[in-house]
């Protein structure tokens, strides 16, 4: 029984990312309408129904535009932390009290099969998480929306088989960019979004201590400071840089905000 996993949607657009083992079906956010969501299922010949938990990460939109309606539509029981609970409440609408769940920072979670570890990261919301996910020996470690990746991250993230990683902006787009100061200057600190350039050294210092065979998925990337060939490029020259080609048995991909990535093993 394996572990398999599809971005549906990723950018900062809109994120969701569905996980399932034999026993087990979870969505990591639901940052699309409830129409949109469906439609990603549907692409990938998914089956919204049979999802188990939605797990939120933090409450800025691009991750819960959907995840009231999605709840309430396939009766979805929902996780998250307290203060991120507290800070997206209202948005959600109305939800049964069976559909609230609490998961907190830093804790292991089993969910039929599968076993779901919390950590925290660096973004300017209440209290923004993300997820590991183990199953039979194999692991996917999912990190966007963080301004850099501490060791205490790495610690949690490392090891793994397939990450989807932040891969937010090139600085260089971002600086000269239209964006106002304010904006770029949010992005740029450490609690906004990290850098290709900033993602490839993160994910090296990865391999520095765990150099095994691993599929990278560069995720949330911005609109308007980033493209895809770039975070690729950029992304593989810092690798480059330190020792890693890529092709091999270090992979990188893409994902799309609206075209999901192929149900794939872990
Ligand atoms: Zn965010
Ligand atoms: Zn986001």
């Amino acid at each position: 029984m394996s572990l398999k996993f599809s971005v549906l949607a990723s950018g900062s657009t809109g994120n969701a990312i569905y996980v399932e083992t034999a026993g087990q079906k979870v969505l990591i956010d639901a940052g699309l309408s409830g129409k949109k969501m469906d439609e990603l299922f549907a692409k990938n010949g998914l089956d919204p129904s049979s999802l188990d938990a939605l797990l939120i990460s933090h409450e800025h939109s691009d991750h819960i535009k959907g995840a009231g309606i999605f709840a309430r539509r396939y009766n979805l029981p929902i996780y998250a932390n307290e203060k991120t609970w507290k800070a997206m409440d209202s948005a959600l609408g109305t939800l049964t009290t069976d559909q609230k769940f609490h998961f907190e920072v830093e804790e292991t979670r089993t969910f039929g099969d599968m076993d779901v570890q919390s950590f925290g990261v660096s973004h300017d919301a209440a209290e923004p998480m993300f997820y590991t996910f183990t199953h039979g020996g194999r692991k996917l470690s999912v990190i966007t929306d963080t301004g850099y990746v501490s060791g205490r991250m790495k610690g949690i993230v490392g090891e793994a088989d397939a990450y989807v990683f932040e891969s937010n902006h090139d600085m260089d787009m971002l600086r000269m960019g239209r964006y106002p100061w304010s904006v770029k200057r949010r992005i740029l600190s450490d609690v906004g979004h990290v850098s290709n350039e900033d993602a490839a050294h993160a994910m090296a210092d990865l391999l520095d201590t765990n150099d095994k065979a691993a599929n990278i998925y560069l995720a949330h990337l911005s609109k308007d400071n980033n493209m895809k060939d770039l975070a690729r490029m950029t992304v593989e020259q810092t690798l480059a840089s330190r020792g890693y080609e890529t092709g091999g048995s270090l992979k990188l991909y893409d994902t799309d905000p609206s075209v999901p990535t192929p149900l794939t093993k872990v």
